[in-house]
């Protein structure tokens, strides 16, 4: 798990204004907090005019140093509502060294009531768990990447994932306390860096007036403006970045394609369960027009097309792609269902128990990793009698519970985010062939042939169909759920309970419970040994339950997930493999060789899948991250996540070790 942010200790003044005890200083002008910000941030970016001209579809994407309360994110968003096109997107990547403990955050923002509507949405998303590194949150047009660390870190950080070719930043909010107070912050690094990430024309404003400000924006190539400061202030400073430095790539820019993706109009989606109907949300919440093959009758039909699935994620105590992953994509997953299908979202707690030495030591751990974090409610090590308790049921095991996890309708959700007017999808439509000709791909499904610019494969183990994704190393775990008529005893069962299997409470007078694990198995018939299988992992959990199901005919649904040698998604842009392994072939000689130069890819063509078991904890936050691929958006992970989930990797680490070529 990764280290929690350093919590900001705040001092609540008698005029109820907030000081930072570390940095003795103040979060904001104690005469208008608000209006500072107003005149300071958004007036002097010009925000208000470059907004009410922007395209349709635009982007415009603010970056700010010092998070603090979230009043510059909070008045920008209103200000944004008021001003851009209903189509249009901000987004606003802050960084905060220290962020505030949510109780300090309501007081602070409750000093703003006319920002009600936005702070009270606003706090809502806040994580669950302030961990170093990115979060995403997202409220409709408005996206806030937090990134919890310091800020020139974190914006070198940022770099990496670009790499010196999309450039990301409009407008710069450059807070952070008064740099006599805090001269770490104010260096040259954070303006190089802030210079490398900004597009033409980019601007910025700050409060402050300072020499080492002023040295440090000149050298990184922004051109000054002096102007009256807010309140008593007599000055402050504003710009815009008048050279684009070339940047030299700093790392092997493997992840990128030599062309940098446009914005697509419409993109086709082939498969139509989680990966598909999540990318394609996050798509048509883009506005980007969305055509979704299905092989079956209906969205769902494949791996995702259970009646109730739990929404589960493994935690590490230790930092690492895995668990680091696990613990983003549940937060996000926990927000996302919660947002997008609330009546199919049954989050009322999940609980892992630990029916194991082993797993007790390794929740104890984690429990200790979680006591870092004061007053987090993502998830909290409990007794055995305080499971049993919230269960509803008598368990003999301790375990972790997470108040907002649960379990949700899978089918159902599938089809439900696919409901937007910028999506229209096809059933029983089996895409057949993929082939590039003439710069575009086409498809042959039901017979008809088909021409798209961006094509999204979201088939699970499947993809490999089609020739350009033949390499990627899916390979299917046949799984097998299990569902019982709910008995009086069994409804007791109030949450979602999972350890070596897994239960879910009653609905509509049915129970499941699973799932069987069988790898590289592909046949997907109903078998009742796995049903049986089923039942004596049930009674390891619940033993009287079990005996009771025992004399029942079950039913239930077997299917393919889809899973990687390293359990993490696949999400990303395709590579030209042969143009892969020729541009980077010297990595076979040293792994960590410097390689300054970009890979072909294939031109619009992009891969999500590889989510295993944990489909529905994975995809939201899976999507959104394949989904800002697409449209050239600071990535929703850091830059080592995004590296880990690329359909890329695998191809990558064979050269590093001098191993034999995927494909060949
Ligand atoms: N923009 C804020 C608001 O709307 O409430 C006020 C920001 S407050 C004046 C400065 C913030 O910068 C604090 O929250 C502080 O923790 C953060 N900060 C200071 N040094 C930092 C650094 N090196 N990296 C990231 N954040 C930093």
């Amino acid at each position: 798990m990764s280290k929690p942010g350093k919590q900001a200790d705040i001092q609540w003044r008698e005029d109820g204004q907030p000081l930072s005890r570390a940095y003795d200083d103040i979060y904001f002008s104690s005469a208008s907090g608000l209006e500072e910000t107003r005149y300071v941030f958004l007036q002097q970016n010009a925000l208000a005019e470059r907004w009410a001209n922007l395209n349709e579809h635009a982007t415009f994407t603010i970056g700010e140093t010092g998070f603090g309360t979230g009043l510059n994110f909070l008045a920008a968003w209103e200000l944004w509502q008021e001003t851009a096109p209903k189509s249009a997107r901000l987004h606003f990547i802050t960084v905060e060294k220290s962020p505030l403990h949510p109780q300090d955050l309501r007081r602070a923002l409750a000093l703003w009531p006319q920002l009600e509507a936005f702070s009270q949405t606003f706090i809502d998303g806040y994580p669950p768990l302030l961990a170093e590194g990115v979060h995403r949150l997202q409220f409709g047009p408005v996206s806030l990447t937090l990134i919890i660390g310091e800020a020139s870190e974190a914006l070198q950080s940022l770099r990496l994932q670009q790499e010196c070719r999309d450039r990301l930043v409009d407008a710069w909010f450059l807070d952070g306390f008064a740099p006599a107070k805090n001269p770490d912050m104010w260096t040259p690094k954070l303006f190089g860096n802030m210079a490398s990430l900004s597009r033409t024309g980019a601007t910025f404003s700050t409060f402050t007036c300072a020499g080492l400000v002023k040295r440090g924006l000149r050298d990184a190539g922004f051109a000054l403006n002096k102007v009256p400061g807010f309140g008593s202030k007599r000055e402050m400073l504003c710009g815009t970045l008048e050279t684009l430095h070339h940047n030299d790539f700093k790392t092997t820019p493997w992840h990128l394609p030599a062309t940098a993706p446009q914005r697509p109009e419409s993109v086709t989606i082939i498969g139509g369960g989680i990966s598909g109907a999540t990318i394609a949300r996050a798509l048509a919440e883009r506005g980007v027009r969305v055509q979704l093959f299905e092989r079956g009758p209906a969205p769902g039909s494949g791996g995702s097309g259970n009646d109730q699935g739990i929404l589960y994620g493994k935690l590490s105590p230790k930092p690492g792609p895995n668990g680091d992953f696990n613990l983003n994509a549940l937060m996000f997953a926990q927000r996302y269902y919660r947002q997008y299908c609330p009546q199919l979202a049954h989050f009322n707690g999940l609980l892992q128990l630990a029916q194991t030495d082993k797993e007790q030591q390794l929740q104890q751990q984690i429990s200790d990793a979680l006591a870092q974090y004061r007053d987090q409610n993502l998830a909290q090590a409990i007794s055995a009698e305080e499971a049993s308790t919230l269960a509803g049921v008598a368990l003999p095991f301790s375990g972790l519970y997470f108040p907002g996890a649960g379990w949700l309708e899978p089918q159902k959700v599938c089809t439900s985010l696919l409901e937007h007017e910028n999506i229209t999808r096809q059933h029983c439509h089996e895409v057949e062939m993929l082939a590039r000709r003439q710069g575009l791909w086409h498809l042959r499904a039901a017979g008809k042939d088909i021409e798209a610019e961006t094509v999204i494969l979201c088939g699970a183990n499947d993809i490999r169909h089609f020739a350009p994704a033949a390499v990627l190393p899916l390979r299917p775990i046949r799984g097998q759920v299990s569902r019982a008529l709910a008995t009086e005893a069994s409804s007791q069962l109030r949450i979602a309970l999972c350890g070596e299997g897994y239960i879910t409470p009653a609905h509509e007078g049915r129970q499941s419970f699973g799932a069987t694990f069988k790898l590289k198995e592909s046949a997907t018939e109903l078998r009742e040994s796995e049903h049986r299988e089923n039942l004596q992992t049930l009674s390891d959990l619940l033993p009287d339950l079990a005996a009771e199901f025992s004399t029942q005919a079950f039913t239930g649904r077997a299917a393919l997930r889809a899973a990687t040698p390293d359990y993490l998604p696949i999400a990303g842009p395709i590579p030209n493999w042969e143009s892969l392994q020729s541009t980077y072939a010297n990595l076979r000689k040293n792994r960590k060789l410097l390689i300054g130069e970009l890979a072909d890819y294939q031109p619009g063509l992009y891969a999500m899948g590889g989510l295993g078991s944990r489909g529905f904890t994975y995809a939201p936050l899976t999507a959104e991250l394949l989904a800002s691929w697409i449209m050239g958006e600071a990535l929703p992970v850091s830059a080592e996540l995004a590296l880990a989930l690329h359909p890329a990797r695998f191809a990558i680490r064979d050269l590093g070790k001098n191993r034999p070529s995927v494909g060949n």
